[in-house]
C-alpha cells in the first residue's frame, strides 16, 4: 500500500456527489482529507491524502476524472533522464499501470507519463537510476 498527496477540483454539477465517499466504497481506497472548500453550485476544491494499492489507486483517480475532477498530484512527479536510460527493461516488470513499456521491433522503453500513477516502484528498480521523483505543487496527476 502506498499513499499520495493529491488536490482534487471539482466542476460546478459535481460538488454536491459523493465522489469521494465511493473512493472507499467502491475502490477500497483510504483517505484524509487536509483542507476542502466545495459550496453549493459553485466549484469545489479538496486536498486529501490517499492511500491504497496501485490497483485501486489506478481505478478510484479514473473514477474521479470520468465524472470531471481534475485531478493533481499535490507533492510529487515521476520523470526519467533519457540520456541515462539504458532500456534494460527492469521497470516494465514493476510498472503497474503500463507507463512503461516496450516497444517493438525495437526494443525500446517508452515512459508515458500519462499512465503513471506515482507508485514509485521504477524508482526504486531502476539499475541506471534513469527514473526519479521531481517535487512539484502544482502537476496534473494523469494528465
Ligand atoms: S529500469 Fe531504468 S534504465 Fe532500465 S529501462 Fe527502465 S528507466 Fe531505463
Ligand atoms: S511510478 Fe514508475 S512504476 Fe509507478 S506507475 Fe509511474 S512509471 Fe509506472
Amino acid at each position: 500500500m502506498y499513499s499520495k498527496i493529491l488536490t482534487l477540483n471539482f466542476p460546478k454539477t459535481k460538488a454536491q456527489k459523493p465522489l469521494v465517499c465511493n473512493l472507499a466504497r467502491r475502490f477500497d481506497l483510504e483517505f484524509n482529507i487536509l483542507n476542502a472548500t466545495i459550496l453549493p453550485r459553485k466549484e469545489g476544491k479538496m486536498v486529501l491524502e490517499l492511500f491504497g494499492t496501485p490497483k485501486s489507486f489506478k481505478k478510484g483517480i479514473q473514477y474521479l476524472k470520468d465524472n470531471g475532477v481534475r485531478v493533481k498530484n499535490a507533492d510529487s512527479d515521476i520523470k526519467r533522464h533519457e540520456d541515462i536510460c539504458t532500456h534494460c527493461g527492469a521497470c516494465t516488470a514493476v510498472c503497474p499501470t503500463d507507463a512503461l513499456s516496450i516497444s517493438r521491433p525495437d526494443m525500446t522503453v517508452i515512459f508515458d507519463q500519462k499512465k503513471c500513477s506515482l507508485c514509485e516502484l521504477c524508482v526504486r528498480v531502476c539499475p541506471a537510476r534513469a527514473m526519479y521523483v521531481r517535487p512539484t505543487q502544482d502537476s496534473f496527476f494523469g494528465e
